[in-house]
């Protein structure tokens, strides 16, 4: 293939600025704010389950509370209803002596039940303040999540302008060059990320292995026109004052 020197020195802006905009994609895949919300959201899947448990924790007991205090209640009009009785002083002796029986029964009763009671909150408030704290990691780690998915969004638009600039300079470059020059460096910068390279002191800046011998023989030789090509890379190896013939 033949291009004019003039064409083959603008590949090297061309690489330059592709150079850039891959380095642009790379600092957008690898934005440290990217792994910081991974972790953040793997953080309130844990604590979102560690909340249901904590507030279960807490219902649970709730419950139980609820089941000694309709217990006590019982308990208690039970033993308003033996005394109302034992006052009226009505009835057979011995009735009367299983009701004073039964008021000693009730009384031990309600304070067993009051002891699980009071136990039973004890352990309730500990859960709620479990469950607190869970709530409070939540809280922390939604406004962490909300600060950094801002921080990812402002350098995401950072690298979008960036990325513009460096696309609104490339267009008018392509439109400089040849088309089938512009073709083959395309095409190489496929599958290598780099169409063309300096040749500098007689080393390809490409693969940055130093021209054997023969091979520079054979680019000295070459007519300007002529596109030659890195013998180990196979990018367009580019020829300025620079290279070393
Ligand atoms: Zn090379």
């Amino acid at each position: 293939m033949k291009a004019d020197p003039q064409s083959q020195r603008l590949l090297l802006e061309l690489a330059a600025i592709d150079t850039s905009l891959a380095q642009i994609a790379h600092r957008r895949r690898t934005l440290p704010e990217h792994a910081e919300l991974d972790r953040l959201d793997r953080e309130l899947v844990t604590l979102e389950d560690d909340r249901v448990r904590a507030q279960v924790a807490v219902d649970d007991l709730d419950r139980d509370i609820a089941r000694v205090d309709k217990d006590v209640e019982q308990v208690r009009a039970r033993a308003d209803r033996d005394r109302a009785r034992l006052d009226a002083g009505t009835g057979p002796a011995k009735e009367l002596e299983a009701l004073q029986h039964e008021l000693g029964t009730l009384a031990r009763r309600q304070g067993e039940l009051e002891d699980q009671e009071l136990e039973l909150m004890e352990r309730r408030e500990a859960a709620q303040s479990t469950l607190d704290s869970v709530v409070g990691r939540i809280e922390a780690a939604r406004t962490a999540r909300e600060e950094v998915s801002a921080r990812r969004a402002a350098a995401l638009s950072d690298l979008d302008s960036e990325q513009q600039a460096k696309e609104q300079a490339r267009q008018p470059l392509t439109e400089r060059l040849p088309v089938d020059l512009l073709e083959l460096y395309e095409k190489i910068r496929e599958s290598t990320g780099m169409g063309a390279a300096l040749l500098r002191r007689g080393r390809c800046e490409g693969c940055r292995l130093e021209l054997s011998a023969s091979d520079k023989a054979k680019v000295r030789a070459a007519d300007p026109d002529e596109v030659v090509r890195c013998e180990e890379c196979r990018r367009i190896l580019v020829r300025t004052e620079e290279s070393g013939l």
